[in-house]
C-alpha cells in the first residue's frame, strides 16, 4: 500500500489535520486508527477526529504503569466520543517482568522495558492495520523533527499519518480551550509531557518540556517514533540488578475498558 502515499504526500502538506483525516478514514476504513497516549495533542486529535468520522479506531499501549489521571481521562475519552478505546497490552504482566528481568527494570534499561511494554505491543497492533495516525509535532522532539504528514514508516512497514505535523504547543492548547476538549488535570501541575509513573516527573521553571521524562537518561523517546533502535545512557549511575529467567504468559491484547 505505499503507491496512495506518493500521491497525497506533497500536497498533503497543506492539509488541515480534519482534511487529512477524512482522507485516511476513507482510504484505509476500519484498517486505519489513531494511536494515543492522551497527551494534549492527542486530545486535539481525537476531537478533529470525532467531527469528521463516527466510529473511529483509536488504540492505547497500556503499559500498566499510567497515572490515575491517565485511566481516568480514558474513560471520559469513551464517554464523550461514544467510541471504545482499544487497550494494547505487554505479553508480560509487571509481576513477569520482573520476575524476568529484575525489579525496577526502568531505572536500569528504560530501553528494554519501552520495548517490552511499548515497542512490541505496538507491533503487534500495527499488523493489524494498513495506515496508524499519530498526534506527533516535529518541534517536539529530533527525531520528530522530519516527520511528514503522510509517510511510509518504514520501522514498523505500514503508512504513517501525522496530521499535527506542524502545530505548535500553543496552537494546540488554542484548540483544546476553545472546542473544550478535555485534558490531563496533570498538564496544570507541571507535567506537560505524561507517560509512565516510573519514569514522568513534573518539570521546573524553564525546562524542556520533555525534561520530565526519563529525567536521570539521555533518552528522549520511547522508540514508537525513533528510525532505529537506541541506547538509553544513564545520566546517573543507579545499581545493576541481576536479570532472572522464568516463562513467559502469553497476553492477548484486549479491546476495552476498565481500570
Ligand atoms: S516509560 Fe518507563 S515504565 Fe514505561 S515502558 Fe518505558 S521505561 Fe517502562
Amino acid at each position: 500500500m505505499r503507491e496512495p502515499i506518493h500521491a497525497v504526500q506533497a500536497v498533503s502538506e497543506t492539509w488541515r489535520p480534519e482534511r487529512l483525516l477524512r482522507w485516511a478514514f476513507d482510504t484505509y476504513q476500519q484498517e486505519v486508527a489513531i494511536s494515543s497516549a492522551f497527551g494534549a495533542e492527542g486530545m486535539a486529535l481525537i476531537d478533529m477526529a470525532s467531527r469528521v468520522r463516527a466510529n473511529f479506531r483509536l488504540f492505547t499501549l497500556d503499559t500498566e504503569f499510567l497515572f490515575p489521571e491517565t485511566y481516568d481521562l480514558i474513560e471520559r475519552v469513551e464517554q464523550r466520543y461514544e467510541i471504545k478505546v482499544e487497550r494494547v497490552y505487554s505479553a508480560l504482566t509487571p509481576e513477569d517482568q520482573e520476575q524476568l528481568h529484575g525489579s525496577a527494570l526502568w531505572k536500569r534499561d528504560p530501553d528494554q522495558c519501552c520495548n517490552l511494554r511499548k515497542i512490541e505491543p505496538l507491533r503487534g497492533k500495527l499488523a493489524e492495520l494498513q495506515a496508524w495516525i499519530t498526534a506527533i509535532r516535529r518541534n517536539q522532539t529530533p527525531d520528530r523533527a522530519h516527520a511528514q504528514k503522510v509517510e511510509w514508516d518504514s520501522k514498523f512497514q505500514l503508512v504513517k499519518i501525522n496530521p499535527l505535523a506542524d502545530w505548535t504547543s500553543e496552537a494546540i492548547w488554542q484548540y483544546v480551550r476553545k472546542h473544550d476538549v478535555p485534558y490531563n488535570p496533570l498538564h496544570d501541575r507541571n507535567y506537560p509531557s505524561l507517560g509512565c509513573t516510573h519514569c514522568t516527573r513534573a518539570i521546573h521553571s524553564g525546562e524542556d518540556p520533555r525534561a520530565g521524562r526519563w529525567a536521570d537518561f539521555r533518552k528522549t523517546e520511547c522508540g514508537l517514533h525513533s528510525p532505529e533502535p537506541r541506547s538509553a545512557a544513564p545520566l546517573v549511575t543507579i545499581g545493576a540488578q541481576p536479570e532472572t529467567e522464568g516463562n513467559l504468559r502469553q497476553r492477548t491484547s484486549v479491546s476495552a475498558p476498565s481500570s
